[in-house]
């Protein structure tokens, strides 16, 4: 899902809608739908808490917002129940992306541009890379190691990486491309219409243990599912009885202070290190390239909030569960 409110964050909030615009242009040069535009219904349990801060900043930066009271909100969902909920706020040009075929549309048009692809299994070797046993140089060599950043750098770089689950309801019309995605953010739990067929999606978006992306199970767990059913019977009472009809375990990897890494290696400045962002790393992907492009060009100098070193455990921006204990934060590395 790519969503623009980020609370009170300004920056955030014009990558990703920044973000769209290029997301948009990929689109058109692929040739096939990578977005689709259901709008995103925050869900807000506060007057004045992260959805009150979205709302100032979107209206501020002209991104389309719309503050709608419980009786409108409950009018969206074919069956919606508005109980613990203050107002809803209404991103209507929020997407949801073809992950998958966002992923290799990037590779395909990078090839078309003279790219190479490697498959293997890459090494730092001082400002180059070795990728099994052959020695590559650049100019610039970039590290987008998503989960396993830190695994590549442990002295440098430290995330959390947690698991997540989520699962697929069936559900009947009037659930699919035509209503928006819900983030009910101090649920914590989102939810996906049902846009391609695979189901109403439910993802309970509470912290869990640590996960290996290379070795843990990847097994869905009753505990979870029971959450989002929970969860389903209390906020959309028809779909109470909803078939499980799929999900998937996937991982989160954020930095204690859930802000990106984007910095230069601390030996090497040719060397840069980009993370730390789950999956907001890859939906703000094109804004945050452009971005990086402009670092490693001398147009702009890196920004502090995403240096190597130390981070405040805080929640918020990507994820309203806290995945860091506090004094974890002693443990940080130094840059
Ligand atoms: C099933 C599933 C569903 C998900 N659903 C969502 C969702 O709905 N919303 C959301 O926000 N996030 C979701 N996520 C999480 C999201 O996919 C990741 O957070 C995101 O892909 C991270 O992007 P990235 O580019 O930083 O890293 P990745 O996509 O993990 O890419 C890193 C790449 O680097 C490669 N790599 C790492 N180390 C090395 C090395 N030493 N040598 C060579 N290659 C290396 C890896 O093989 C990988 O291809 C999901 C994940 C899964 C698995």
């Amino acid at each position: 899902v790519i969503r623009y409110g980020h609370g009170a964050d300004e920056f955030d909030t014009d990558l990703a809608w920044r973000s769209r615009a290029l997301w948009r242009r990929l689109e058109q040069q692929a040739g096939q739908e990578l977005l689709i535009e259901t709008g995103v219904l925050w869900l807000a349990r506060e007057d004045d808490g992260w959805e009150a801060a979205c709302e100032r900043t979107l209206l501020e930066r002209e991104i389309p917002v719309q503050r709608l009271d419980l009786q409108a909100v409950s009018s969206i969902y074919p069956s919606f129940d508005a109980q613990g909920l203050r107002f809803g706020l209404l991103e209507p040009a929020a997407d949801v992306i073809h992950a998958r075929r966002g992923v290799g549309t990037l590779v395909e048009l990078a090839v078309a541009r003279g790219a190479r692809l490697l498959r293997g299994f890459a090494r730092p070797a001082g400002n180059a890379v070795d990728v099994d046993g052959t020695r590559l140089s650049a100019d610039r060599v970039i590290w987008a190691c998503g989960p396993w950043l830190d695994r590549v750098f442990p002295a440098l770089v430290e995330l959390r990486v947690t698991r997540r689950e989520y699962f697929n309801f069936a559900v009947g019309p009037g659930w699919g491309r035509d209503v928006p995605v819900f983030y009910d953010f101090q649920g914590p739990i989102y939810g996906l219409p049902d846009v391609e067929g695979h189901g109403w999606k439910v993802a309970p978006d509470s912290a869990t243990k640590d996960f290996d992306p290379d070795t843990t199970d990847r097994r869905l767990s009753s505990v979870k599912e029971q959450e989002a059913r929970d969860y389903l019977s209390a906020r959309f009472p028809a779909l109470a009885d909803a078939p499980l009809v799929g999900g998937r375990v996937c991982q989160y990897e954020l930095t204690a202070d859930n802000e990106f890494v984007v910095a230069p290696h601390p030996e090497h400045p040719d060397v840069w290190l980009l993370g730390g962002g789950s999956g907001h790393g890859f939906k703000h992907g094109p804004a945050l390239a452009e971005y990086v492009v402009g670092l490693l060009e001398g147009r702009h100098t890196a920004l502090p909030r995403h240096a190597l070193g130390p981070r405040q455990p805080s929640a918020g921006l990507r994820s309203a569960a806290l995945d860091f204990e506090p004094d974890e934060v002693a443990r940080a590395p130094q840059a």
